[in-house]
């Protein structure tokens, strides 16, 4: 019932001459009838990629996007600018921008719920760092994360969500939670998800595993029953690695 969803973050990769040529390798290809295929590429990327997106039935998302609608933001860019190009779906509170660019659960929940009022489908990211995974506090991370973020929103809408699990310390690292460990902490999160929404909106809500997926390990994640997919940043940058990733998953 809940659809798989693999993701591809390229972060701050591809000039837009690169992106035209990696969709063009990957057409009908990372394509499985049952899988949703996302590449969510920098702003630069999102008119090309969605006009060579058309007709196939990969979408293309963002992997950020200012709350406000519009205003004296310079440098930003909204939600209604992307719906604009044809962009479905945007990443948020990667731990990137968490680290780097000092996003919090309060901006991160602004986000989502611009997000909706936009049109797009937030991909929304929460994870530990490695100190808190030691100390023991990484279901209590994820679910102050995981609550904030979705804080606001309709059951419908929160049921819409998608949820990146991604352990700060897994990623671009090589070093992947193991499957079980990921799915002990992905059915936690369901269970924070069915404490503020009920029962049905946990059952709908697709959560992902993110950091160092690969193609040698995603059958692994996937065999897990609450892993509803992946979020994937450096396999997802070579045509014949993601085209593995969604054939995995
Ligand atoms: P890697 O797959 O490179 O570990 O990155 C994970 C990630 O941050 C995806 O958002």
């Amino acid at each position: 019932m809940r659809k798989p969803i693999i993701a591809g973050n390229w972060k701050m990769f591809k000039t837009v001459a690169e992106a035209t040529s990696f969709f063009a390798d990957v057409k009908g290809k990372a394509e499985v009838e049952g899988v949703e295929s996302v590449i969510c590429a920098p702003f630069t990327n999102l008119p090309a990629l969605v006009e060579a997106a058309k007709g196939t039935s990969i979408a293309i998302g963002a992997q950020n996007m200012h709350f406000e609608e519009s205003g004296a933001f310079t440098g930003e860019i909204s939600g209604a600018m992307l719906k604009e190009l044809g962009v479905q779906y945007v990443i948020l509170g990667h731990s990137e921008r968490r680290a780097y660019f000092a996003e919090t659960d309060e901006i991160v929940n602004k986000k989502t719920q611009a997000a909706f009022k936009s049109g797009l489908t937030p991909i929304v990211c929460v994870g530990e760092k490695l100190e808190e995974r030691e100390a023991g506090h990484t279901k209590e991370v994820c679910k102050v994360q995981t609550e904030a973020a979705l804080q606001g929103l309709t059951a419908e809408q929160a049921a819409q969500t998608v949820i990146a699990y991604e352990p700060i310390w897994a990623i671009g690292t090589g070093k992947s939670s193991t499957a079980t460990d990921a799915e002990d902490v992905i059915a936690y999160i369901r269970d924070v998800v069915k404490g503020q929404f009920g029962e049905e909106t946990a059952a709908a809500v697709r959560i992902q595993y993110g950091g160092s997926v690969k193609p040698n390990n995603i059958a692994e994640y996937m065999a897990q029953p609450n892993i509803d997919g992946a979020l994937v940043g450096g396999a997802s940058l070579e045509p014949a690695s993601y085209i593995a990733l969604v054939e995995g998953a």
